[in-house]
C-alpha cells in the first residue's frame, strides 16, 4: 500500500525538517553571539584605557624630550666653563648659575617623569587586566565552536541516515503521488500526508463533517482523497 509508505516518508521528510531547524537553532550561536558582543565591549573599554596611557606616554615622551634639550645646554655650558676660552670671573659666575638653574629645572621635570610613569603603572595593569579577558573570551569561543561542530557532525550524521532511509521508503511509491505529496508538503506547512483516525484528521486535529466521511469511506481504496478542512492527503485505514 504506497499510500502508507508515503506516511513513512512523511515521518522521514519531519525528522529531517526537524533536524535540520535543530541545526540552525543550536544553542551554540547564542553562545557565539554573546562572546562576540563581549569581546566587543571588552574592546572598547580597552581603548578607552589605552588612549588614556597614549596621553600620559605622550606627556612622559614630552618631559623627556625638554629633559635631553636641557642635558644638552648643560653640556654645552660645561664645555664653555672648562675650555679655558672664559677667563673673567664673572662670565665663568654667570656659567655656573646658569648650570645650577639648568640642573634645578632638570630635577623638576624629571620629578614629573617619575611622577607620570608612577600614573601609567597602574593603567597597564588595567590594560593588563583586559587582555587577560579578551584572552579568556577567546578561550571560549574556541570551545563554542568546537562544540558546534560537534552538534553539527552528530546532526549531520542523523539527516543522512533520515535521507537515506527516506530514499528507501519512496522508492516503491507512485511518481504521480510523490509528486502529489511534494506539492502538499510545500503548501501545507511541510507535512503533505496524514492518517485519517476514526473521524479525526491527524494533519489538522479536525473532525470531519458526517457527510465528508461518508464521502471519503465510498471512495475506493485507490482513489487518492484529501482532507476537506487541511487538503493533506488522507490515509484511510
Ligand atoms: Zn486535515
Amino acid at each position: 500500500m504506497t499510500l502508507a509508505q508515503l506516511l513513512v516518508v512523511q515521518a522521514h521528510d519531519s525528522a529531517i525538517d526537524r533536524l535540520r531547524h535543530q541545526r540552525t537553532t543550536l544553542p551554540e550561536f547564542q553562545a557565539l553571539t554573546d562572546c562576540d558582543e563581549e569581546r566587543t565591549h571588552l574592546e572598547t573599554q580597552r581603548a578607552e584605557v589605552d588612549e588614556r596611557r597614549h596621553v600620559l606616554a605622550r606627556e612622559q615622551k614630552r618631559h623627556e624630550d625638554e629633559v635631553a634639550i636641557i642635558v644638552d645646554r648643560r653640556d654645552k655650558e660645561n664645555e664653555r666653563l672648562y675650555s679655558g676660552a672664559i677667563t673673567a670671573h664673572k662670565d665663568l659666575q654667570a656659567i655656573q648659575a646658569e648650570l645650577t638653574v639648568l640642573a634645578e629645572r632638570q630635577e623638576g621635570i624629571e620629578d614629573q617623569v617619575l611622577e607620570l610613569m608612577e600614573s601609567i603603572e597602574p593603567v597597564d595593569a588595567e590594560l593588563a587586566d583586559f587582555d587577560a579577558k579578551l584572552a579568556d573570551v577567546a578561550d571560549r569561543k574556541a570551545k563554542v565552536e568546537q562544540s558546534l561542530a560537534d552538534s553539527q557532525a552528530a546532526i549531520d550524521a542523523e539527516i543522512e541516515t533520515e535521507t537515506a532511509a527516506r530514499a528507501e521508503a519512496i522508492s516503491s511509491v507512485d511518481d504521480a503521488l510523490v509528486t502529489e505529496y511534494e506539492r502538499c508538503r510545500a503548501d501545507l506547512g511541510g507535512v503533505g500526508i496524514a492518517r485519517l483516525n476514526h473521524k479525526t484528521c491527524e494533519g489538522c486535529h479536525l473532525q470531519l463533517a458526517a457527510v465528508d466521511y461518508d464521502r471519503v469511506r465510498k471512495e475506493t481504496v485507490n482513489v487518492v482523497v484529501h482532507c476537506p478542512e487541511c487538503e493533506r492527503i488522507l490515509v484511510r485505514d
